[in-house]
């Protein structure tokens, strides 16, 4: 049988996609390795802007998150600044005529939220189906699995894949390219004295950035370290690992009372090096996925999958189903998305460029960039919409 559409992974980015297409009459089907009910991963803290709020808020989702005790904290104010060196900036959502600059969710209710809202639209999704790999060939992509089923290969084939397995893994013909930063993010929640009023902080160290986000009752925390910095703070007490933090991290947030839940990943920017390939799409992480210094990297991915569906949309009702995945279909929808994508990778980068490195020279430069940065309205401006809305 030949879908119009199969999407490999129906996380946060996948389900976002599918949901987009629920009111259409396309014929998608949806698989994910993932038992039903549960998530791919434990929970995190996802970094969502304005932009993707009002996404989720189209497709009726938004109200369920929020309703979830805990799930959703608004950033109301992002201060920006950088240890051992003048400078700083503050950005407010009310300079911006709204509630908040971005809200800090959790991955486990917004996937339960989107799981909730497929179920209700009756959408096809076939879960602990792990595929291997997907194949294409001029007129059909087709997604396998090991294994047979009553005698027969299990695959299920489409006139376009979507890959939203958050790596790409299962695409062979696609070129990637991965940029090791050699550090890694400690997260952890963190307990203040002081109540965070939805203050997000974002300091720049010689080490690379620190970021606490407002998350629920408590500050999450994401550290930027080397990796053999990282291991030494995770086996600290817990009072020594506070009191390394306030060193480092400097007054302005209260008194540090508490950590509870230190991991650490490795930190690296990784990238298809295009979006399609023969009746295939890669969208969210598996297109890109970006260090969380800029919180930008889901939200592009939700701006992949939203954007997508509207082309598809907008091709099924003006032409045949088989040019769904043609080339000249993906090559429009690369170009569409190319200048969101490239743009955010490379701020995400740039900014690292400029504030992640230990180059005592950029200390002066970087300063003046944050005072000319917090003196300059209209350049503040330009900034907080993309913080809202993305780079496009
Ligand atoms: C360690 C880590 C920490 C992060 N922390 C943050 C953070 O603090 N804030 C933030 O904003 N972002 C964070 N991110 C990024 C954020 O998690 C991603 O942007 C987001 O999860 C992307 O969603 P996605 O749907 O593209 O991929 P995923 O969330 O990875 O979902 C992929 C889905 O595909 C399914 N799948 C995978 N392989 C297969 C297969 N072979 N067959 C079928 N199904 C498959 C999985 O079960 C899953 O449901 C972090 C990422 C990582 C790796």
């Amino acid at each position: 049988m030949l879908h119009d559409l199969v999407i490999v992974g129906a996380g946060p980015v996948g389900a976002t996609l599918a949901l987009a297409l629920s009111e259409s009459d396309l014929d998608v089907i949806a698989l994910d390795a993932r038992p039903a009910g549960s998530i791919a991963r434990s929970d995190r803290s996802l970094a969502l802007s304005h932009g993707a709020r009002l996404i989720f808020e189209r497709l009726g989702v938004w109200k369920a998150v929020a309703a979830t005790p805990g799930a959703v904290t608004p950033i109301t104010a992002i201060d920006i600044s950088q240890r051992a060196g003048f400078g700083h900036a503050r950005l407010h959502a009310h300079d911006q005529g709204v509630d908040a600059l971005g809200y800090v969710v959790s991955y486990r209710a917004l996937q339960h939220a989107l799981d909730a809202a497929l179920a209700r639209a009756d959408m096809s999704i076939e879960h602990g189906v792990a595929v291997t790999r997907v194949s294409a060939t001029a007129g059909a992509a087709c997604a396998h699995v090991v294994g047979e089923r009553h005698g027969a290969a299990v695959e299920w084939s489409a006139r376009l894949a979507a890959v939203a397995d958050g790596g790409g893994d299962v695409v062979n013909y696609i070129a990637r390219r991965r940029h090791d930063y050699r550090q890694v993010a400690l997260v952890a929640k963190i307990a203040s004295t002081e109540p965070h009023g939805g203050l997000a902080f974002e300091r720049f160290t010689d080490e690379g950035p620190i970021a606490l986000l407002p998350e629920g009752d408590h500050y999450g925390l994401v550290w930027t370290t080397s990796p053999e910095n990282a291991s030494a703070l995770v086996a600290l007490p817990e009072s020594k690992f506070l009191a390394a933090l306030t060193l480092r991290f400097g007054p302005g947030a209260g008194r540090w009372t508490r950590v509870a839940d230190r991991r650490t990943f490795p930190l690296a920017l990784e990238f298809a090096t295009r979006v399609v390939g023969e009746r295939t799409v890669l969208v969210g992480n598996a297109a890109q996925a970006l260090h969380p210094v800029a919180g930008q990297g889901f939200n592009l991915g939700v701006r992949d999958a939203y954007e997508l569906a509207q082309e598809l949309l907008a091709i099924s009702v003006i032409t045949d189903r088989d040019h769904f995945g043609a080339r000249a279909f993906l090559a429009a929808y690369a170009r569409r998305r190319s200048v969101d994508r490239w743009s955010g990778i490379a701020f995400t980068h740039g900014l690292l460029g400029l504030f992640g490195a230990d180059v005592s020279m950029l200390r002066w430069p970087r300063g003046l960039a944050l005072t000319l940065f917090d003196a300059l309205p209209p350049v503040k401006r330009m900034f907080t919409r993309a913080m809202l809305y993305g780079l496009h």
